[in-house]
């Protein structure tokens, strides 16, 4: 079968659901059909995880232990109203529905743990935006009306109360799982489709309700609704049966996704809810929920505050680490020529102003081209990587190494005599690895030259290493004879 039998359960699922307009309008037909697709989704599940050897199995269990649930509840509404004849609210039928929810969520969330173990602040927060922003509204038009119903019993008023945070439960765990990491195959978007199918059909109900609007009376609205849930339960077995649903459990190597543009907007649409409802009740002149706006709408901008400060130093973070980078050599690690230049004038400062000695050496690897050549282009890499770890290990704590530009190298020497720093240096030049060594110039500060021209100074120094035949250490002249002599 391969990777084709998801899409003949998709096909089948598809012709199901289409025909589930055509069917005669009998309670019987309408249940069995739908009881037909919803256990046809819990087979898909199961089998689907069977056979692509599914490694993170209890997800799927949870998603086809809520499919299962809501299914029999069909089977349990239609035993009792069209056999028993029981039609008052809550039924046995209830406990199956809601079961749906807890069983959904703690699928998603077990996926989400496992697609991205360390905790996500961000993805938490915008999952809270969502909830409050919606939760407000399941509130006011829902949960309120409903808890304070003076003829509905206690146990009505509590079931009722429970498919509204049933769904806030389903959105927020959804709304977290795709805000994570980690791979978005085909069987992503279905699952995450699903989820988004059960929420749209219950708001579609509130909605039309609350609207006063009875579609029991225009079978194909009805039925289009009663669609919206099949169409939920198919898209889990679908998932489940294609092959991207074994990448769906595996942990994130890539970071969280961006924030996408349609995320964005429907956030800033959840965090304006509060006053949007505001100004509706205001406008029809409907009694103002007070209390729960002002609730709502606090709890809204604390979130988006946090978001903010989040946001923030997440840019002060990647701030920081370009600054790092930037001044760092990619090959040793060393302080690369940019750093080594903002360090230079202030190190010439202190030592100004302390009235200490302060030397600089140029030293550049000898005949390293023949080692490139001879060895080949990533020994030369180790070899000044390793060089340079073998010259810091022998430096003072003070001392800074920086690689100056390829194979060459400076070193400034604060604090140090002449005769210090060339000790140092000819400990460097006998640690140098693979019996390679170095040529180098050493300039001691004059007390007035600029940097520049310390570094001229030791530069023509590392020439007369070179020329005088390498593999040694040249103190540099007092004073070049070009450009003009400086005074002391
Ligand atoms: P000399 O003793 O006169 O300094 O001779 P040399 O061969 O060391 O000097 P030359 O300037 O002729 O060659 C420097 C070589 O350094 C050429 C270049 O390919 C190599 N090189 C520069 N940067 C890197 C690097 O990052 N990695 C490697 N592997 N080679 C580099
Ligand atoms: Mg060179
Ligand atoms: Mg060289």
């Amino acid at each position: 079968m391969g990777g084709r039998g998801w899409k003949l359960y998709a096909l089948l699922a598809t012709l199901g659901i289409l025909g589930y307009q055509l069917i005669p309008e009998s309670p019987w037909w309408k249940a069995t059909w739908q009881i037909s697709i919803g256990y046809g989704a819990v087979a898909a599940v199961l089998f689907g995880v069977r056979r692509l050897r599914i490694g993170r199995r209890i997800p799927w269990w949870c998603f086809a232990f809520g499919l299962f649930a809501n299914t029999s509840g069909i089977a349990v509404a239609i035993y009792s109203s069209e056999v028993l004849h029981v039609d008052e609210s809550p039924t046995l039928a209830d406990p199956l529905f809601l079961l749906l929810y807890p069983a959904c969520a703690v699928g998603f969330a077990l996926l989400t743990r496992a697609r991205e173990p360390r905790s996500n602040w961000a993805a938490m927060v915008d999952a809270g935006t969502f909830t409050t922003g919606l939760g407000l509204l399941a509130w006011v038009y829902v949960i309120e009306p409903a808890t304070f119903s003076a003829g509905t019993p206690l146990l009505g008023r509590l079931v009722q109360i429970a498919y509204p945070i049933g769904d806030l439960l389903l959105l927020a765990m959804l709304v977290r799982l795709m805000r994570s990491g980690g791979t978005r195959g085909p069987a992503f978007w279905w699952i995450t489709g699903s989820g988004i199918a059960f929420f749209g059909g219950d708001t579609t109900w509130v909605v039309l309700n609350n609207l006063g609007i009875d579609i029991n009376d225009v079978q194909v609205a009805n039925r289009g609704v009663d669609m919206i849930f099949l169409v939920a339960y198919s898209l889990f077995g679908i998932a489940a049966l294609h092959p991207s649903a074994r990448d769906l459990d595996r942990t994130a190597v890539q970071p969280a996704p961006r924030l996408s543009t349609p995320m964005l907007t429907s956030l800033t649409v959840a965090s304006l809810i509060a006053p949007a409802l505001l100004g509706f009740q205001l406008y029809t002149g409907t009694p103002v929920d007070g209390p729960a706006i002002v609730l709502g709408s606090t709890v809204l901008f604390l979130l988006v505050v946090v978001r903010m400060s989040q946001l923030v130093r997440e840019v002060e973070r990647q701030a920081d680490r370009v600054r790092t980078l930037s001044r760092q050599d990619e090959l040793t690690g060393l302080p690369n020529r940019r750093a080594w230049n903002d360090e230079i004038p202030r190190a010439l400062e202190n030592a100004r102003r302390g009235n200490i000695p302060v030397s600089v050496a140029m030293i550049d690897l000898d005949h390293f081209k023949l080692f490139n050549d001879s060895y080949g282009h990533p020994a030369g890499d180790r070899l000044l990587t390793d060089a340079a770890q073998a010259w810091h290990g022998v430096l003072r704590q003070g001392d800074i190494l920086a690689r100056y530009g390829g194979e060459e190298f400076i070193v400034l020497l604060p604090d140090a005599t002449t005769d210090e720093a060339l000790r140092i240096l000819r400990r460097a030049l006998d640690v140098t690895p693979l019996g390679q060594s170095f040529s180098a110039g050493l300039a001691r500060w004059d007390g007035s030259e600029s940097s520049d021209e310390l570094i001229v100074r030791a530069d023509a120094a590392l020439y007369q290493a070179k020329t005088a035949g390498r593999r040694r250490i040249v103190t540099a002249v007092d004073e070049l004879p070009e450009p003009a002599p400086v005074t002391v």
